[in-house]
């Protein structure tokens, strides 16, 4: 990784650091922080003869070579300053929170945007709504392209920004042409990495973050953190990790509730961890006290479904979204604790 003195290379600068790596193989891919642009060398950093000619440029202040899978997401990276802004917030600061349906029913657009005047009233930063839906079932209702019009219309009605997910390439630019401003992985692609890498060339040059949900096949930490570095490699930093429920599942839980890897996750990378509570416990009865022990283990934000009438919604929104004032009243708890351990415990670090 080349950090230059300043904020960025120059035109000629990069040209020169590009021939001069290009001469061992490897590539130049800027990677565009919040306050200066780094430059990640892909391929085989290793040569000590490219490293001392690269240090040797007056241009550069150092070269940073980490030893790790996962070099950009690493908590060791620089880009560890890297600040996430998502819905008029930066992730970290305060508790994000990004909530609405499971699955936009195109037949009824009202409950979604109801559903989402109720998600921003509750004290939400943005709102979620799936277009394209992963199902098990192939039977069952796999989503519309038609909803992404209401998801957008949503957020014009709200003003705020949405976050849904993505299976393939098609959606990818259809979202992102629509407005979409968070793209979703879901666990079912996690380990997709062909998406993951149309995703991150996808949103190279933009603003856009992505929501990139642990596999229920992911093993231990670094395979999740390796995933968000294949989008972030493109250039574009801006990944949320989000634990959702994992296997072996718990009698009772849809999943078995994962949000007590957080601090483990905190200790290998500075990407900021948005739990899902809704997936992992897979019960509105039981959504509110995981979303909880979220924050309590250093959650920088919650994803929650949630619909004004759940009974009337589809997907997975009949047995686990909240309604609006349960809603409201988790992310207001929700809110307090997270003040509570930022300055309390996180303090006196
Ligand atoms: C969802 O967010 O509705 C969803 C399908 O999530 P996951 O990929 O975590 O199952
Ligand atoms: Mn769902």
């Amino acid at each position: 990784m080349i950090l230059p003195k300043t904020n960025r290379l120059t035109p000629e600068q990069l040209n020169e650091v590009t021939a001069i790596v290009a001469e061992f193989g490897c590539k130049i891919q800027p990677i565009i922080g919040a306050v200066r642009t780094i430059y990640a060398i892909v391929g085989d950093e290793r040569d000590e003869l490219m490293i001392n000619r690269l240090e040797g440029l007056d241009y550069v202040d150092r070269i940073d070579r980490i030893q790790s899978p996962f070099k950009l997401m690493d908590k060791r990276s620089d880009l560890a300053s890297h600040r996430i802004k998502l819905g008029g917030i930066v992730l970290g600061e305060e508790l994000f929170v990004v909530a609405g349906a499971c699955t936009i029913d195109p037949k009824n657009p009202n409950y979604f945007y109801e559903t989402a005047h109720a998600v921003k009233e509750a004290g939400a930063h943005a709102i979620r709504g799936g277009v394209w839906k992963p199902r098990t079932n192939p039977y069952t209702f796999q989503g519309d392209t038609k909803s992404l019009d209401i998801l957008m219309e949503a957020s014009r009605r709200t003003g705020l920004p949405v976050d849904t997910e993505v299976m393939e390439e098609a959606h990818i630019k259809l979202a992102l042409d629509a407005g979409v401003c968070c793209l979703q992985i879901g666990a079912r692609n996690a380990l997709n990495y062909s998406l993951l890498r149309a995703v991150g060339k996808a949103i190279a040059e933009r603003e856009t973050a992505v929501l990139l949900k642990r596999s229920i096949h992911m093993g231990p930490i670094s395979e999740f953190i390796s995933a968000a570095e294949y989008i972030a490699a493109f250039g574009n930093p801006n990944v949320i990790l989000c634990p959702r429920g994992t296997t072996p599942t718990i009698d009772g839980y849809r999943n078995h509730p994962d949000e007590s890897i957080t601090p483990l996750l905190k200790e290998k990378t500075w990407a900021p961890v948005v739990v899902d509570p809704s997936h992992s416990v897979g019960k509105a009865a039981y959504v509110p006290a995981c979303a909880l022990a979220a924050v309590a283990y250093g959650a920088d934000g919650l994803c929650i479904e949630a619909h004004v009438e759940p009974a009337k919604g589809i997907g997975d929104d009949p047995k686990q979204a909240l309604t609006p004032p349960v809603l409201a009243e988790t992310i207001r708890q929700a809110k307090q604790l997270w003040q509570l351990r930022r300055g309390g415990i996180e303090a006196k670090k």
